[in-house]
């Protein structure tokens, strides 16, 4: 592989010590950072002047469901939900059922090329398809290949309707991580559960155990809607974190997605296990769940992604969002996060969140070279390393100022365009898979098809 210098860029590292660079050059070889410095004398085969550029770990979107792209914007002929539970059973379940293993690829095409435009280098994404489990990964894969992306993937083991079902999910995850090599294909796998009040305590230690085995990551939806509270303690007499920290599924190599309904004492189990969170704060608002008790967490030392439960592709909009909720929740403006903490919610801490933080989610030597780079010619004001945070939150640069989008040393993105995947193509793809999709649910548009 070409070795790469970029050249005198503002460099946000997002190191242990938020370190930002004013004027720096970054040497990269073999899709690793070997140097970081403001005087570096290494030539590279390609020399990239980033003069006026802030250069940022790629972002990272920690929880997402990349299928979910197919129903944007489907004609849904139902009763609009009043609650979670509604939402998943009328929408999401009857929806996941439909889907093919053609789909879990045209979706991954479209959003992650969607996710890569905006700036988002890798992902953590948990499919769900009843109906097609066997093979699910590795058509997600090839489409995260594709684009050139970094993927951590998994099938979301479910037992709502059958504990035969479970298995096959759990089965799916294992034979992807035995037949995927990470260090070839820039994919992880990983385990993941769908939700507490979907799996037995057997499919939660059969999933610890295979896990172990491979020290692989695991994720689960924890306690997003009350069902999920209701249901644990209902059976079990215990609170969701309660019962998944008997069940010894917390731990550093966990992340819990959404923890809304949790209380005081699971926040504590949550730090004392080191388990991760991944916030997903434009999801929480889409289906009215309730808002995490996020200043909380930070205050107790828990370390926190934000993703996007497949909602909005822009993380920028996703971590602003999460800048903005708490604020409004506690009627304080000085609420935390604070701008520093949620980027690094979308890139350190993210990193974290997915698995992967020796990889990736900071400018550090030895790391991948995983970035994306903003003009910033256009700013309003002057920019240096004390206000870098508030410009990015306080909506200086968007994506329309991404220069360029670069991942393992390799640009998949310049000026808003992929370097070889075509933009026209994959939407059309994409239209004609959610179109097949949307018949075998009989949602055939009303109004007909314009586009
Ligand atoms: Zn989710």
């Amino acid at each position: 592989m070409e070795s790469l210098l970029l050249k005198n860029g503002l460099i946000v590292t997002m190191n242990r010590n938020n370190e930002v660079i004013e004027r720096g050059n970054l040497y990269i070889e073999d899709g690793k950072i070997l140097e970081i410095g403001e005087k570096t004398q290494k030539k590279a085969d390609i020399e990239l002047d980033c003069n006026y550029q802030i250069i940022f770990p790629g972002f990272i979107c920690a929880h997402t469901h990349l299928y979910s792209a197919l129903l944007r914007g489907a004609p849904m002929k139902i009763t609009p939900p009043s609650d979670f539970t509604q939402n998943l059973q009328r929408i999401w379940w009857t929806m996941d059922e439909a889907l093919s293993l053609e789909d879990a690829y045209t979706s991954t095409l479209y959003a992650v090329h969607e996710l890569a435009l905006n700036g988002v280098t890798a992902y953590l994404d948990t499919y769900s398809g009843p109906n097609s489990i066997e093979g699910s990964l590795d058509r997600i894969s090839k489409a995260t290949q594709e684009v050139g992306s970094r993927g951590v993937i998994c099938f979301e083991a479910t037992e709502r309707r059958s504990p035969e079902e479970g298995i096959r999910g759990l089965e799916e995850n294992r034979r992807f991580i035995q037949q995927n090599d990470p260090q070839k294909t820039l994919i992880h796998g990983i385990y993941c559960l769908h939700a507490s009040f979907t799996v037995s305590d057997d499919l939660i230690h059969k999933t610890n155990e295979y896990a172990e085995q491979t020290d692989s990551f695991k994720t689960i939806h924890t306690s997003e809607g009350m069902a999920d509270l209701h249901h644990n303690l209902e059976k079990y007499g215990k609170r969701t974190v309660e019962r998944l920290f008997d069940e010894e599924f917390l731990g550093p190599r966990t992340a819990l997605a959404h923890a809304v309904h949790i209380n005081q004492h699971e926040i504590d189990l949550i730090a004392q296990t080191n388990s991760n969170i991944a916030h997903n704060p434009k999801s929480n608002e889409l289906n009215a769940v309730g808002i995490a008790q996020i200043p909380e967490m930070i205050q107790k030392g828990i370390n926190i992604g934000v993703g996007n439960d497949g909602f909005i592709y822009d993380a920028i909009e996703n971590m602003r969002t999460a800048y903005l909720m708490h604020k409004l929740n506690h009627l304080n403006p000085s609420q935390l996060p604070t701008p520093l903490q949620v980027t690094q919610m979308i890139t350190i801490n993210a990193a974290q969140a997915i698995g992967l933080k020796d990889h990736i989610g900071s400018i550090e030597v030895g790391k991948a070279a995983d970035f994306v780079i903003f003009d910033c010619t256009a700013l309003p004001t002057p920019i240096h390393r004390e206000n870098v945070f508030g410009h990015l939150v306080y909506g200086s640069f968007s994506r329309r100022d991404i220069k360029r989008v670069i991942v393992n040393g390799k640009t998949i993105v310049k000026n808003g365009i992929h370097t070889s995947l075509d933009a026209t193509q994959i939407s059309q793809q994409s239209k004609e898979s959610a179109l097949k999709l949307w018949e075998r649910l009989d949602l055939t548009p009303r109004i007909g098809k314009r586009f």
